[in-house]
């Protein structure tokens, strides 16, 4: 709970809030853009940023009048600039563009770059004390405990931005740290939760990306399908209010209403519910310490009629079994744990593995560097980014067999 900022000094009511967005073309940055654009007198945009998509960055800078916009690809500066020609709006490319777009002054800062590639920008912000609002929740994964210290050093405010995260982050506010006995992160299931083990062996590209409840970009969505996703966030929840893995329990609930919930010692559980819809817990994010209006829609309890839970299997979904398992294992294997996803969920979306393969790839990979002692605890961003790298090859060497292998 160490991480949870106080109503402290950020007000945002009375004056413009400087923001900036990394990911401002994905879909957590299209939200965050959604309600900036609800009440534009109350932000400047700082700076944005975007992969590839120099059509969509261009548009939203334009749009915002942005002062600094940086696309990460290096090759596409100059389309860049012939997109932003005329508009007096400043800009870079490759990752030093988007670390300078990170640490140019702004009070805000959306972290919604996916995977480990948002890990040093993320950082550049949180060096410079700033408010950061984290959906990437792979940086917290790949080096947690060391960007929560750096994010205490630096004073930097960092606000969950996943939807669980943000739920208990509500929540905890109800006791204090030692009145809690253990937080509770909800799961929809995802598209397989009531499929066979061996249906979901075999399940397709298609049938992973189509996510009950949530729309969400494409990592993410594979991820709730493998229910990796909930192994990410049981990591991420443990780094952000330093919780051990046993004060962090699972609940499946297919409807996706109730986020997160908090249990205290008076066993009173604490609870925040909303539609699903990620602008909610952007907009805690963002207009915090305050609360702005939200742009999804209203929850009607009595529409919806029914609240079902079940507990997670571990058996079918053995990516979340994985995820303790890391988490018991040290803080060098949660990074192995997310390097080999993304590397798994790279050879499922290019057909070179079965997505029954995904757990299995990232399982061998945490063996084989628990064998060669190659996941120790990260204390700089470098260790970090080196058992990421590390990972990611041990990863690639066992693809071949994992491709061959059924469960
Ligand atoms: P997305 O794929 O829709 O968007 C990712 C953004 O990051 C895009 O703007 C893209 O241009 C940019 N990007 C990708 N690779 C990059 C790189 N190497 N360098 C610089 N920029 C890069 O993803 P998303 O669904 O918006 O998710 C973003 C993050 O938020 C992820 O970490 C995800 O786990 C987390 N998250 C997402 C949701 C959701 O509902 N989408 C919910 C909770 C958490
Ligand atoms: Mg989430």
């Amino acid at each position: 709970m160490n991480a949870v900022p106080l109503r402290n000094d950020k007000a945002v009511n009375g004056h413009v809030r400087q923001v900036t967005v990394l990911g401002a073309t994905g879909s957590i940055g299209a939200s965050t853009m959604d309600l900036i654009r609800a009440t534009p007198e109350k932000y400047q945009v700082a700076a944005l940023t975007a992969n590839t998509d120099v059509e969509g960055l261009a548009k939203l800078a334009r749009e915002f009048g942005a002062r600094f916009a940086a696309v990460a690809d290096p090759s596409r500066l100059g389309e860049l600039r012939a997109a932003l020609d005329g508009s007096g709006i400043e800009s870079g490319a490759g990752e030093s563009a988007i670390i300078e777009a990170a640490q140019r002054a702004s009070d805000w800062v959306m972290a919604a770059i996916s995977g480990a590639a948002g890990l040093r920008p993320a950082l550049a912000a949180v060096d410079r004390g700033a408010t950061i609002a984290l959906a990437n929740k792979e940086c917290l994964v790949c080096a947690g405990d060391f960007f929560m210290s750096r994010a205490a050093k630096a004073q930097a405010c960092i606000l969950p931005a996943d939807s669980e995260h943000n739920a208990l982050f509500q929540a905890l506010g109800s006791g204090n740290r030692d009145e809690l006995t253990r937080v509770i992160i909800t799961a929809s299931g995802g598209p397989f939760r009531t499929w066979s083990a061996a249906d979901i062996e075999n399940a397709t590209l298609e049938q992973a990306l189509k996510h009950p409840n949530w729309s969400m970009g494409q990592k993410i969505t594979i991820d709730s399908a493998s229910m990796m996703n909930k192994g990410l966030e049981v990591i991420e929840a443990s780094y952000l209010f330093a919780l051990s893995p046993d004060e962090i329990d699972v609940l499946v609930h297919p409807q996706s209403i109730v986020h997160g919930m908090v249990e205290f010692a008076d066993r009173s559980v604490v609870a925040q519910l909303g539609a699903p819809d990620m602008r909610t817990p952007i907009a805690h994010c963002l207009g915090w310490p305050d609360r702005i209006s939200g742009r999804a829609a209203a929850l009607d309890l009595a529409k919806i009629g029914q609240l079902t839970f079940e507990a997670p299997d571990y058996e079918r979904f053995p990516g979340l079994r994985l995820a303790y398992d890391a988490l018991r294992a040290g803080k060098g294997a949660t990074t192995v744990y997310n390097a080999a996803n993304e590397v798994a969920v790279a050879a499922f979306i290019s057909g070179k593995i079965r997505f029954g393969g995904i757990a299995r790839l990232v399982e061998g990979t945490l063996n084989a560097a628990a064998r060669d002692g190659s996941a120790q605890g990260p204390a700089t961003v470098e260790d970090a980014l080196s058992i990421d790298h590390n990972a990611r090859n041990i990863a690639a060497t066992l693809l071949p067999q994992i491709a061959l292998k059924a469960s």
